[in-house]
């Protein structure tokens, strides 16, 4: 990412951009998993009457976060998504393995729209959601309009692609898998992002075991079919492998005694540990764990190329050596990017010069900011973009000013001034540092959550804004920029055990996690229903094992 490209991406088409007027925006397809901006263009009052049309586009986590918590009938919506319905990703791997069936993780997002509105008085019923099951191909944000396209290739004789017109525009669609260009992965690897990932890979997995069972064939090729390849160390990664381990051990080692010494689980990883985003004590564990289930840790380990039956990595321990090692199925797990779409729409609405921010915190517009006035601008910033806060105080910095340090000598000294030149350098720093907010289910059911709140408030915050200073323009933002509230995280890590991360860095690992685990992720469901079919796959799997049919 270039320099500054938090702020410009952050500030700049959002706030002044005259084609954005009233265009609220929640992206959470970049890199950290969120984005979450808004423009703050004084609006005109608008009778209740004449409704506003807010078009939705995904029915993820933060799609159906915002739909569950909107509940002002000033508001028409309409949901654009291919999937009809909300899928609970955490549970994924369990999918893969049987441990939860698919159909009891996902809800269909009509229910959640009809369901949530329905509870509302009278007034608030006149909410209108319409869905669509589509894809967004492309936003024209000048003109207020998505392209859409159906996915359904039913004789819709070239009515498949329609425009739908928007006042606010909400972008929740999630990210890609990043294959970073990796050859061969598109067409040899598993991926597990949807529903349909976790229910192909469960089928292969059991292809493998009955294929390695037909007779005539060598015990290599046995050994080949039955290495299972897991390519990133992430969590994703890291609880497929266990889950699988489970499955193998729990369930298929007794129906295939013939085979069951053949079975391997590679887990390769470029970096030096498996989850390195957890704490240290929860990474040595995950390690040790592993090796003594028997799953193959490699490290310093990067797949350089994939071929039908074999991985090709490069050996970054080992001076750069070349291996390969067959596989019967692999699952590509090493990370997400940003929807092409969406570099397309973040393309057309630009990026912000910082010479916006330089010009409002240059009061006696002398061209040069005194300490005092970079102190007073850097305020703002910070109360507008809470993460630089965050970077602050992690780097132990005491305060704003000592930013200047690194972008000119004392800043003890009140005489210093700052050019453009050197604000950037001082805030170059920050932008290459800065981590975005982690790509995860809670971070984006957050931000729907926000997004629905500020829409509720959308009238009161207009008359009174209660947002930090705009750098473009005069005024306030409406509303409170969005702050991340981190509730822990969990890896489970296989045969009833799981770590977790809880806020103060508080570390469990072990079965009473497990419980943990079990009784979050079971509060977590969207619905009732959910709720009381995950808990039966549960129990089910508890006494009667997981179903190793291959259908
Ligand atoms: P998503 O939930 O991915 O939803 C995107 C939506 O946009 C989907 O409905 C999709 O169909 C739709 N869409 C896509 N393209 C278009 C388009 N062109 N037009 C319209 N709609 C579109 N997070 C946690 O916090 N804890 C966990 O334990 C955890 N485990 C995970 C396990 C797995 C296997 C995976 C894959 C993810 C896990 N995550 C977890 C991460 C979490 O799922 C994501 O961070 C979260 O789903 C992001 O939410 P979202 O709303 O941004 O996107």
């Amino acid at each position: 990412m270039t320099s500054f490209a938090f702020f410009q991406r952050l500030s700049k088409s959002f706030q002044d951009h005259p084609s954005h007027l009233k265009l609220i925006l929640l992206c959470t397809t970049v890199t950290g998993g969120g984005l979450l901006a808004y423009s703050d263009a004084a609006s005109s009052e608008v009778p209740v009457t004449e409704k506003k049309k807010v078009v939705v586009l995904g029915t993820g986590w933060a799609g159906t976060s915002f739909l569950k918590n909107l509940n002002n009938p000033r508001y028409e919506v309409q949901v654009v998504s291919p999937r009809n319905y909300f899928a609970f990703t955490p549970l994924l791997p369990s999918v893969t393995c049987g441990t939860v069936e698919a159909r009891s993780i996902v809800e269909p997002v009509r229910n959640i729209a009809k369901k949530d509105f329905s509870s509302f008085s009278s007034e608030q019923k006149e909410v209108d959601v319409l869905f669509s099951e589509a894809e967004c191909v492309k936003i024209d944000a000048e003109n207020r309009k998505i392209y859409c396209r159906s996915n359904m290739n039913n004789n819709l004789n070239g009515k498949e692609e329609f425009v739908v017109d928007y006042d606010y525009l909400i972008i929740a669609v999630g990210a890609n898998v990043n294959t970073f260009n990796t050859p061969g992965v598109v067409e040899n690897c598993h991926f597990l992002k949807e529903v349909e990932d976790a229910q192909k890979i469960r089928r292969t997995v059991i292809d493998c075991f009955e294929r390695a069972n037909l007779p005539n064939l060598s015990e290599e090729e046995k050994k080949r079919i039955l290495h299972f390849a897991i390519v990133g160390g992430g969590p994703t990664g890291v609880e497929f492998a266990a889950s699988l381990h489970d499955f193998v051990n729990e369930d298929m080692i007794r129906l295939y005694p013939g085979i069951k010494d053949l079975v391997k689980i590679t887990l390769l990883e470029a970096g030096d540990h498996i989850l390195s985003m957890f704490d240290k004590r929860i990474t040595a564990f995950a390690e040790d764990k592993f090796q003594r289930d028997g799953i193959d840790v490699k490290t310093g380990s990067m797949v350089v190329k994939v071929t039908d039956k074999e991985i090709s990595t490069k050996e970054l321990k080992n001076g750069g050596e070349i291996k390969t090692i067959p596989y019967g199925m692999a699952v590509w797990s090493t990370g997400i990017g940003t929807r092409p779409f969406i570099k397309d729409f973040m393309a057309q609405i630009g990026q912000e010069d910082i010479a916006a921010i330089f010009k409002k915190a240059d009061k006696n517009n002398s061209g040069t900011l005194t300490v005092k006035e970079f102190q007073e601008a850097m305020n703002d910033i910070c109360e507008r973009y809470p993460q630089l806060e965050l970077y602050l105080k992690n780097n132990q910095m005491r305060g704003i000013a000592d930013l200047l340090k690194e972008a000119k000598g004392d800043v003890k000294k009140e005489s210093i001034e700052l050019n453009i030149e050197e604000l950037k350098t001082a805030l170059s720093k920050v932008d290459s540092q800065m981590k975005f907010l982690p790509a995860t289910a809670q971070v984006a059911s957050q931000q729907g959550t926000y997004l629905a709140k500020c829409f509720n408030r959308m009238e009161e915050c207009e008359k009174n804004p209660e947002g930090p200073l705009r750098f473009r323009g005069e005024g306030r933002h409406r509303f409170k920029p969005f702050r991340y509230k981190h509730l822990g995280q969990f890896a489970p890590l296989g045969g009833e055990q799981t770590a977790a991360q809880l806020p103060g860095d508080w570390v469990s690992i072990g079965h009473s996690s497990q419980w943990l685990w079990y009784s979050v992720y079971a509060s977590k469901q969207v619905s009732w229903r959910t709720r009381a079919l995950v808990v039966t796959d549960w129990t089910r799997r508890f006494i009667f094992g997981r179903d190793s049919s291959r259908i």
